[in-house]
């Protein structure tokens, strides 16, 4: 036997604890009605798993709880154990003995489950029953009153019947359980494929917005790098052209001096000329006058001679020798007067020209140290011009040493303000204290606050431009002198103040100069300085106006550099050197009308010794005329009267011939001086015309050269603007230096790379709006466009494998179901005839195409009958036809247990008979405990047990003998 043992206490009218312990294996309980012998049926199912609370006869579960009656309370708790002999393993767990509890405790209204008395789950009580043929949808146990039950149920119902005898619940119990992971997954599935559907719609405009995006950044980089290149040729050239230029201008500007200075220069010459002519004109005019006088005189003189020579002529050839001696020695004395005044005249001429010749030698030397003097004069105008030049670049320029401060002022950086330099000026006299008080610090940038300031750090990295130093103006504190030491130090000598007094600035930087002077002192010398700084204790820099210093806590700095023009100080200097320059072109214009006037003195000298070279020439053969005339005449003479004495004749003033002597030399040196001043008047005229013809050729060369300026000046102001505009592109949009663009330009073909740009630029444009972000979204929607579609896959995968399983299970079950199916159709055809003593009956599947689902229904015919619908049997014809199918059921396969709870009750005392006599052939495989009044069936069972209630409401068990129990159900008979 299956069943050993049950144990209850406390369930419905069993108050007290009973125990019934099976030893054989029909068991027949029996008890007058009311008595509580439904409720041991009831308990045996509530173990194993009854949910239902209307089959165990209830409203709600506590009502298996024992609930009192006149002499006893209520209790608390309902508890049934069920021993089973597990030696036959129809359990399948390894125990040889399974014992299995079920608590309900009144208050919580909790359950408890137990298996060999370890806590469980209900579900592992239903699972340890299941397929033992016990399940609740099995024929093994039949509460009372549910026998005709099979009879009247749907052909669907009964198939559960069939089910549990097949043991195919495992296998719909894993097949439910597939199908609502089926479920589970195809939901899964539908939300993913949601999700997935909407990524798709999605994810097609953001791949087409990222190809834009990355063809966008692709051309922008391309573009980049190319312009950067572009530009930096651009500006190259521009560079290079820009210098060509500048040369240009420089050569013209030149020249144009030169020109012009030439042309003031003939032109001041020129007007000297025409002055000198003007000159010469008048005083030839005035010679003319003289000489015309002169010719007067001489030609009277000379009519008077030549009556004299006549008249001589005459008395020579006719008058006594006396006479012709007296007239011969006046001629002898006027031609040795006339010898002797024309020698005079030749050696005077001679005196005269030696005299020009040494002033013409004195002129050449002046001259040259005139010209010695001008070139040393130029050399120092020179040096001067240069070092204006310099200046006047620094001036424009006073940042080209200091790359990084260049490279952050030429970007025009956002929120920088200016380098201290430039933000405060010296007063006049301080410039050279100021700068050297500042020294490195007047290269500090100031900006509007520290962002700017980090700013233009993180651009002097990227471009590589160097270092600087910069002050946020927000963040700059003010020094100031403390007033005692002001005191101390003003009554010292030499103190001239506090820096910050000596500098302008606009009043918005007031704070920083306060920063950078307010502790600075100035004073006169550097003796003073260490005077001052003793008493102030060495607690303030200290700054001469010579640049020296001594710094806080006393060491001291000082001296001098060739070319020390700071920002600050070229001003200063320029002004110097301009008017040093003033200075020293004066005196070289002086240098120059001195020169000028060396020159033409020099010519003239050179003009009148020439002149006298020639009258010089002219009176050489007269004195040797006259001689020869007085030789002959006195050779005449000596003839006539030899002893004569000659050396005491004596010439009067008023004589012809010393009159026309002195006439004939003025003459001469009137026609001299004439011929001079005309030659050199002469001269002068041609030099004017000459100079006025290279003036108007230069004037001309002027005008070109203007033009050319013009040009010049033009194509600048054009080179200088692209220049501009090309910087501040680079350094606006690129933020790059100069220098950083250059150190990155490509060594390609610049005429094709503009090209390309321009390109670039129109396919740029054409893109149109670009979602930059678009490629990053498209990669993460694509992202986790895969990762889903992977998962889809997956649950796909899944979905299909569960098919596959259920597939399998539904193989199995439709083989197991037929299989058992069959084997009990097999039995009934006996049975039945052995029951109903002859007829017939088959079971039938309602739908055999659909073996999982299908409903049985059942054909029967007993003996002489051709009823077609089970439901029209009798009540005793349906129970007994349902003991065939269970007696089928219990051939085809072993049941371990039955329990009938009064299923003969309806059947006529010869079927009760048969039915009795039919269980105890499964005697030894199966075991039955049988609820029942009929002695028929009673006389069957191997053991009795009788349920009384002799307390009222409270059932007792006892075993009984047949006698006993028939005595029982007569004493119930008789009381009834
Ligand atoms: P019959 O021969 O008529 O079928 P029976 O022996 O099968 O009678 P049961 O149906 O087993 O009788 O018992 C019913 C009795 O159990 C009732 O009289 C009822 O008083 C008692 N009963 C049911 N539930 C409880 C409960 N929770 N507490 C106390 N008594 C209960
Ligand atoms: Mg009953």
């Amino acid at each position: 036997m299956f069943l050993k043992r049950i144990e209850l206490q406390g369930f419905k009218s069993f108050a007290d604890k009973s125990i019934i312990t099976f030893d054989s294996d029909v068991i027949g309980i029996v008890g007058p009605n009311g008595c509580g012998k439904s409720n041991i049926n009831d308990a045996i199912r509530w173990v194993l798993g009854e949910q239902s609370v209307k089959s165990l006869r209830g409203t709600s579960m506590s009502d298996v709880i024992f609930n009192g009656s006149t002499e006893r309370k209520p209790v608390n708790m309902a508890e049934v154990t069920l021993v089973f002999d597990n030696s036959r393993h129809i359990m399948n767990v390894d125990f040889e003995e399974v014992e299995v509890t079920r608590r309900l405790h009144r208050q919580s209204g909790e359950g408890e489950y137990f298996i060999n008395k370890t806590p469980c789950r209900l579900k592992d009580i239903v699972n340890l029953v299941m397929d033992t043929g016990l399940g609740r949808d099995s024929l093994s146990i039949i509460s009372q009153g549910n026998i005709s039950a099979f009879a009247d149920a749907k052909p669907e119902e009964r198939r559960a019947l069939f089910e549990e005898a097949a043991g195919v619940a495992k296998y719909k119990k894993r097949k439910n359980e597939s199908l609502g992971k089926l479920n589970r997954t195809q939901e899964n599935l539908s939300r993913l494929e949601d999700i997935i559907m909407e990524l798709e719609r999605q994810v097609n405009p953001l791949k087409r917005q990222a190809k834009k995006a990355n063809i966008y950044i692709e051309k922008k980089s391309e573009l980049e790098k190319i312009e950067v290149s572009v530009l930096v040729d651009e500006i190259e050239k521009l560079h290079t052209q820009m210098e060509e230029l500048k040369k240009k201008s420089f050569d013209l500007d030149t020249q144009k001096a030169m020109h012009e200075t030439t042309i003031s220069v003939e032109d001041n010459q020129n007007s000297e000329l025409r002055n000198e002519m003007y000159q010469l004109d008048r005083e030839i005019t005035k010679l003319q006058e003289t000489f015309t006088k002169l010719s007067e005189d001489a030609r009277m003189l000379e009519t008077r001679k030549i009556e004299m020579d006549e008249k001589r002529k005459y008395a020579l050839e006719f008058a006594s020798n006396a006479e012709k001696a007296k007239e011969l020695k006046a001629m002898m004395e006027e031609a040795h007067y006339e010898y002797e005044d024309r020698s005079r005249r030749l050696q005077d001429l001679e005196t005269d020209m030696a005299l020009r010749k040494e002033e013409m030698t004195k002129c050449d030397n002046d001259i040259s140290y005139c010209l010695q003097e001008n070139q040393q004069a130029n050399a120092i105008l020179n040096r001067l011009q240069n070092r204006k030049d310099v200046l006047e670049n620094l001036a424009r320029q006073p940042f080209n040493h200091q790359q990084a401060v260049k490279a952050v002022l030429d970007a025009n950086l956002n929120g920088i303000l200016g380098v201290v330099s430039q933000l405060f000026k010296p007063q006049m006299n301080y410039e050279t204290a100021i700068s050297n008080s500042l020294a490195g610090a007047m290269y500090h940038i100031v900006t509007k606050d520290e962002a700017s300031a980090r700013h233009a750090i993180s651009f002097l990295k990227k471009n590589q431009s160097g270092r600087a130093t910069f002050l946020p103006l927000t963040v700059m504190k003010p020094r100031y002198m403390n007033k005692e030491h002001r005191m101390l130090a003003e009554n010292c000598e030499g103190f001239l103040g506090i820096a910050s007094e000596f500098v302008e600035n606009e009043e918005r930087f007031n704070t920083l100069r306060d920063a950078l002077f307010g502790n600075v002192i100035v004073v006169d010398q550097l003796v003073n300085a260490n005077e001052i700084a003793k008493v102030l204790r060495y607690g303030y820099k200290i700054v001469t106006l010579e640049g020296d210093i001594v710094n806080k806590g006393g060491s001291m700095t000082g001296g001098r550099t060739r070319n020390q023009a700071t920002p600050l100080t070229i001003q200063k200097e320029l002004n110097q050197v301009l008017q040093s320059l003033d200075g020293q072109s004066m005196k070289v214009d002086g240098l120059k009308n001195q020169l000028t006037a060396l020159q033409s003195k020099k010519e003239r000298l050179r003009t009148d010794f020439v002149q006298m070279q020639i009258s010089s020439a002219q009176l050489d053969p007269i004195v040797k005329a006259k001689w020869a005339k007085y030789d002959r005449l006195k050779a005449d003479y000596e003839q006539i009267a030899p002893q004569e004495d000659l050396a005491d004749s004596a010439l009067m003033e008023d004589d012809i011939v010393v009159k026309l002597s002195a006439v004939h030399s003025k003459i001469d040196d009137i026609t001299s001086q004439m011929k001079s001043k005309r030659e050199r008047r002469l001269k002068a005229g041609n030099e004017v015309e000459r100079k006025d013809g290279q003036i108007r050729q230069l004037r001309r060369e002027l005008n070109v050269l203007q033009n050319e300026m013009r040009e010049v000046e033009v194509a600048q102001a054009k080179a200088e603007t692209r220049l501009e505009t090309s910087m501040e592109r680079l350094s606006s949009t690129y933020e790059m230096t100069f220098e950083y663009a250059q150190s990155m330009k490509l060594d390609t073909d610049m005429e094709e790379a503009r090209r390309r740009v321009v390109v670039l630029r129109q396919e740029i444009a054409a893109l149109g709006n670009v979602n930059l972000d678009a490629p990053k979204e498209y990669e993460e929607v694509s992202e986790r466009f895969t990762f889903l579609s992977k998962q889809r896959e997956d649950l796909l995968a899944a979905k299909d494998k569960i098919l596959t399983a259920i597939d399998e299970m539904d193989e199995i079950m439709i083989k197991q179901f037929k299989e058992m199916f069959d084997k009990i159709n097999a039995q009934l055809n006996d049975v039945f005839r052995a029951l109903f003593g002859g007829g017939k009956a088959r079971l039938f599947m309602v739908d055999p195409q659909d073996v999982l689902n299908t409903g049985i229904d059942i054909d029967v015919q007993p003996p002489g009958k051709t009823v077609q619908n089970i439901r029209l049997f009798s009540g005793g014809e349906k129970s007994l036809i349902a003991i065939c199918v269970l007696f089928s059921i219990l051939k085809a396969r072993t049941m371990p247990l039955c329990i009938f709870d009064e299923v003969e009750a309806a059947l006529d005392q010869a079927n009760v008979e048969r039915f009795a006599k039919y269980i105890g052939q499964f005697r030894g495989e199966s075991q039955f405990i049988v609820v029942t009044h009929r002695p028929g069936t009673m006389a069957q069972c191997d053991a009795l047990y009788g349920v009384t209630m002799q307390q009222n409401g409270v059932s007792q068990l006892l075993k009984v003998k047949l006698q006993d129990a028939i005595h029982m159900i007569d004493k119930e008979e008789v009381s009834a």
